[in-house]
């Protein structure tokens, strides 16, 4: 990325790196050679690896919100009792998938900020006597990520299948698909992956495929037993976006030249500094402590600051992409990303942005003590 470019903090699509805009630049292929055959086994190895499953990892083009469907309608049969884990927007659309297709879905809904409690969330299996879980692992919405963990493990007690919708955190966060039980993990493209927009995944464990078996929702172009089937030989069922998978391949190369531990690490910095800078220059995060996630950062605006007005002169004046609230707290809470390819270089440009626009709207703050703030709670030296 050079300094030039505008830069993306926004929670997805997230900046390229110089990596994968080399292979999105390289020749056409044919979708059933074998080069393809190659690529999804590599691919497919290294999503695995973040999914922490040892079972299939289906590559679909579409964008995430398509996978949630596949993930839905592959999986269950309308007039399924469902569950759906609700705290924010993403949570809310993975309900409303469930719903358009036929589920009987009652709601679990837990405050904006707050982390979804797994008590709760037991209680509710049982009483609404669920045959599945529906849960947003990070909701981008709001800045929260869930204990993904424990909640899994309260519906593998109910007997429940899970269906977590990890777009905003896999590969930014571990997940430990088998471990934790997740039946379905879905993911995108433009987020930690470091790509474009238009590539969606699906991770299944080896367990949770006798539920498709039985499941009767309709669905073709998003039939996951179509693209397990097609994996098998090498391919997808459809034409795929052959660029975007060859440039999946060097995006997960990069993951793993770094370590997944490294990454991790480094997003966990990343986030304690974007964090401490804002805390710094007086402002109050939006998601309580303990379930901040490490991939968005969501911040209340000062009294009085429309925070539309505040993305828009940060991005006319520094070319700095920031996002607003979505929903109830749009003009209220405005978010940062820092997922996929974030440095502190590019922690130390959006405070000062950030900053800027924050004076430049009446709100005045320090952007170099915002940055030595950020610094510190990132364990790097800035001069
Ligand atoms: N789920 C979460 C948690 C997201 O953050 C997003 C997008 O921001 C989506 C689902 C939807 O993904 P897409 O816009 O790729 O369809």
């Amino acid at each position: 990325m050079s300094e030039t470019d505008p830069l993306l903090m926004i929670p997805g699509p997230t900046n390229l790196p110089p990596e994968v805009r080399e292979a999105l630049g390289g020749p056409g292929f044919y979708h059933r050679g074998e080069l393809m055959g190659r690529l999804l086994e590599r691919c497919t190895a290294g999503l695995r690896r973040l999914m922490g499953i040892g079972g299939d990892a289906l590559i679909l083009t579409s964008s995430g919100t398509g996978a949630l469907e596949a993930a839905v309608t592959t999986f269950l049969s309308p007039g399924d009792r469902v569950l759906a884990v609700q705290a924010g927007k993403f949570g809310e659309r993975l309900g409303e998938i469930a719903e358009v297709f036929g589920a009987a879905v009652t709601p679990c809904v837990f405050e904006p900020g707050w982390p979804a409690d797994p008590d709760v969330i037991r209680r509710e299996l049982a009483a609404a006597d669920s045959r599945a879980l529906l849960c947003a692992h990070n909701e981008t919405s709001t800045g929260v990520t869930h204990p993904i963990g424990e909640i899994a493990a309260a519906a593998r007690d109910a007997g429940a299948f899970t269906i977590v919708d990890c777009v905003s955190c896999l590969g930014g966060v571990p997940v430990q698909g088998d471990d934790w039980g997740l039946d379905a993990i879905v993911a995108g493209s433009q987020k930690c992956l470091m790509l474009p927009p238009g590539l969606a995944f699906v991770g299944v464990r080896d367990e949770a495929w006798a539920a498709a078996e039985r499941a009767t929702m309709p669905g073709y172009y998003f039939d996951l037993r179509r693209a397990r089937e097609s994996l098998r030989r090498g391919q997808t069922p459809y034409t795929p976006n052959t660029s975007l998978i060859a440039a999946l391949a060097a995006s997960l190369d990069l993951i793993e030249a770094e370590g997944l531990k490294s990454v991790f690490a480094r997003h966990h910095a990343m986030a304690e500094a974007v964090r401490a800078g804002m805390q710094a220059a007086g402002l109050e995060l939006f998601a309580r402590e303990g379930c901040r996630s490490d991939t968005v950062t969501a911040v209340r605006a000062p009294e009085g600051l429309d925070t539309v007005e505040l993305v828009r002169v940060v991005a006319e004046r520094n070319d700095v992409l920031i996002s607003g609230g979505q929903g109830e707290l749009k003009g209220t809470i405005f978010r940062i990303g820092h997922m996929g390819l974030v440095r502190f270089e590019h922690i130390e440009r959006t405070l000062q942005a950030v900053a800027d626009g924050l004076a430049n709207l009446g709100y005045e703050c320090n952007g170099d003590e915002m940055v030595w703030a950020a610094a510190e709670a990132a364990g790097v030296g800035v001069s």
